[in-house]
């Protein structure tokens, strides 16, 4: 394919075919504009199969700025032209029905990704959104009152308004490498260093294979040089490497950030959140007078996870063969200290390719909030994770690339052609 003059005076050529390319084409073309859609791909929407488990967690009830990082002023500016209710008569229109669960958190009626990705790519289609895959942008210059994108292999398409929406570095084999973030730094934007989120941690120290594969309920706390650095509750998961699980996601955010600064990072695990430390300490007590002669490797028994209990007896150093009653009071008070603060430190994270999100990206002073045009480059608009905005698990992420792809993609079609300096 060569030069594509046909896509202007009105075309919109949209890079990266996921969630917020997707938006951004649909709402380009019901905008009147002719679109163009590049996916590097061999179809689009990799990414959107694999969400929320596959059955697509697209957006949350309670949808408030301390859900999101980077730029939460931004998050909620764009949400707020593009809101819940507009995302499901969007998606309603579609032919797309939504259900919400007990925690607000909304997904598909059919509860599979995949309806939600056919949603997409049907009405693409049936609008008229060309879409070319397995073509990957590799250049975007300024040509005349339009921008020129040059794809991996030289085929050059010309449009009047370009919107690069191809992630961040977050789980890479879905076809999001980073490679947008290089171009927009050839473009003059500065990028703040991305990182991983809602990613599994490493802990110092592999964790017993006894324990591996075993969930908890838990408070998981942060401290970041001692100092608190957050809390979740939900479900840890012991792993080989350290933890996962909705808790551990949840602040690997902070986590990541802190240790990547060199600060000293620890997880401290609350396995009994429901009652407070002076009441197992009173438990503790109680089972000790009960039944002074159990040993201690039953001490945890039918109280917490046994493989768990048995692995934090072990680490605090308890002889299994001593009788219950034999435990001191500052033993007792140690071990109800643990299962209220089992602290392990934070040894790093399990990469990009484990991640569920890109922290960091375009540096979001350098777009226009309206409309999320560049102010460096006239008629080149940016949606979705390649901005740095970034949510908390729970269908944050994606209701923002509904959004900025929503915000950018129809003011990319009723915008005039770009005023070039
Ligand atoms: C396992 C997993 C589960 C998740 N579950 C949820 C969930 O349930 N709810 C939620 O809210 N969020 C979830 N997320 C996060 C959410 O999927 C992302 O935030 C969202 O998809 C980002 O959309 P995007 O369009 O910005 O980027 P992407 O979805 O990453 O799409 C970018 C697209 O651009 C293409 N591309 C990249 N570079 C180029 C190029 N140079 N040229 C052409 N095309 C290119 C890629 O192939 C890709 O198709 C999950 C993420 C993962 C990894």
């Amino acid at each position: 394919m060569t030069a594509r003059p046909e896509n202007g005076p009105h075309g919109v050529l949209v890079g990266g075919g996921g969630a917020s390319g997707l938006l951004a084409a649909i709402a380009a073309r019901w905008g009147g504009a002719s679109v163009v859609l590049l996916e590097k791909n061999p179809r689009v929407g990799k990414k959107l199969l694999t969400t929320g488990n596959h059955q697509c967690n697209l957006s949350n009830l309670h949808l408030s700025a301390d859900r999101f990082h980077g730029d939460p002023a931004l998050a909620m500016a764009v949400i707020g032209k593009f809101d819940l209710d507009a995302t499901l008569a969007f998606f309603g229109r579609l032919g797309l029905q939504s259900a919400r669960d007990g925690q607000g958190r909304v997904y598909p009626r059919s509860y599979q990704a995949a309806s939600v990705l056919d949603a997409l790519r049907l009405e693409a289609e049936e609008s008229g959104v060309e879409t070319v895959a397995g073509t990957d942008v590799a250049e975007i210059e300024r040509q005349g009152k339009g921008l020129a994108v040059t794809a991996k292999g030289g085929t050059r398409f010309i449009a009047r308004r370009v919107i690069l929406c191809t992630g961040g570095k977050a789980a890479p084999h879905t076809g999001s490498v980073g490679g947008g973030l290089d171009l927009a730094r050839r473009l003059g934007h500065a990028v703040v260093e991305p990182f991983p989120a809602l990613v599994p941690l490493k802990l110092e120290g592999a964790h017993p294979r006894a324990m591996q594969g075993m969930r908890w309920e838990v408070v998981a706390r942060l401290l970041v040089d001692g100092r608190e650095g957050g809390t979740a509750r939900g479900e840890a998961l012991f792993a080989a490497y350290g933890l996962s699980g909705p808790a551990a996601l949840a602040l690997s955010r902070n986590a990541v950030e802190a240790w990547s600064a060199g600060r000293r990072v620890e997880v401290a695990l609350d396995l009994l959140p429901e009652q407070p430390e002076t009441e197992t300490l009173h438990c503790i007590r109680s089972r000790c007078l009960n039944k002074p002669d159990r040993s201690m490797e039953h001490f945890l028994a039918g109280w917490i996870n046994k493989r768990i209990g048995q692995v934090l007896l072990k680490a605090l150093g308890f002889d299994w063969s001593r009788p219950w009653g034999s435990l001191t009071g500052e033993e007792q008070a140690r071990l109800a200290r643990a299962l209220h603060a089992w602290t392990f430190p934070v040894a790093g994270h399990t990469g990009w390719p484990n991640a569920q999100v890109t922290a960091g990206g375009v540096e979001t002073a350098e777009v226009d909030p309206e409309t999320l045009e560049s102010r460096l480059v006239p008629g080149l608009h940016f949606a979705g994770e390649i901005l740095n905005v970034d949510g908390d698990s729970g269908g944050y992420n994606l209701q923002w690339a509904w959004s900025s792809g929503w915000v950018a993609g129809s003011a990319a079609a009723r915008a005039p052609e770009p005023s070039l300096p």
